[in-house]
């Protein structure tokens, strides 16, 4: 799994303070795992506040879908050595750089991306108060493949789970989760279908594929209705690899429909059907569903 944050909001703050490791044990379903925090940034109250929404984020996780944290994030630990196991590690930074360039964040629970292990990220994207992105890539413990679905329910299950009263987020965590996936980006000419992963093939592409990925979201959400959808999420979580062709399958067995002409557009090429580009602008249009 590579996940890099989308968002670039970077900021010039050099701070010359000693990094602070702060271990907080977290007790879930599955047992004890450990938040490690290296925080190298002079934002030094933001590790309570990064643990406080993490304990958060997998608690209403765990009960939503009715998948333990261990056994959801199982297949990611399956191929570290034993003393990463169990552990999330998040690291904050004024500057995170990959491969010499500067990216404001990026994700490498798996150890894809070099043996740093953890969440990198600078305080710039996820300040206090802004817990979006921290969110989003805590939840890729959860999902992760196929992209166009993982990080469309990633960045959208926040704000359900906060709808639903299993996670408590303040006003103004909650607008940072609408507003951070740019739900109304304009459509641009060249739109293809989430399946082909057109981030990389156009950086320029990428608001709208975030756009998209979290709009159908809402779409799956409307057609399976709630008991629906966490079922369908559980049966994702709990699949260890996963295509399109797989999600399909995992849709069809929950509910006999038209899927293909329901995602055409969508995730899947053609033109858009049931639903048109601009369905779904905005997030609290689910509230009514
Ligand atoms: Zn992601």
């Amino acid at each position: 799994m590579i996940c890099i944050l989308p968002i670039l909001g970077q900021s010039n703050k050099k701070s010359q303070t000693k990094p602070v490791e702060s271990i907080f044990p977290l007790i879930l379903r599955g047992g004890e795992i450990q938040v490690q925090i290296r925080n190298e940034t002079a934002e030094k109250d933001w590790n309570q506040y990064a643990f406080e929404k993490t304990k958060g984020l997998i608690d209403a996780y765990e009960s939503y879908t009715g998948v333990n944290f261990h056994q959801a994030a199982a297949p990611i630990y399956k191929s570290l050595p034993e003393s990463e196991k169990n552990k999330i590690k998040l690291v904050l930074k004024d500057a995170v750089f990959l491969n010499g360039t500067r990216i404001g964040g990026y994700n490498n629970v798996s150890g894809d991306l070099g043996k740093d292990l953890g969440i990198f990220m600078e305080p710039g994207i996820v300040p206090k108060g802004y817990p979006a992105l921290l969110l989003h890539e805590l939840g890729h413990f959860y999902f992760t493949e196929p992209s166009w679905l993982s990080e469309g329910i990633v960045s959208f299950l926040p704000y359900l789970l906060a709808k639903k009263g299993l996670l408590k987020l303040d006003s103004e965590e909650l607008s940072a989760v609408t507003d951070e996936w740019s739900l109304e980006e304009a459509r641009p000419s060249k739109d293809l279908p989430l399946s082909q992963d057109f981030r990389a093939l156009d950086p320029s592409l990428g608001l709208w594929f975030y756009s998209k990925a979290v709009r159908t979201q809402m779409i799956l959400y409307k057609e399976l209705g709630n008991s629906g959808y966490k079922s369908f999420l559980k049966q994702i979580t709990l699949s260890e690899t996963l295509n399109t062709e797989g999600v399909l399958k995992i849709l069809n067995k929950i509910q006999k429909k038209n899927w293909n002409q329901i995602l055409q557009g969508w995730v899947l090429p053609g033109a858009y059907g049931a639903y048109p580009a601009n369905s779904f602008l905005q997030m609290k249009e689910i509230d009514k569903l």
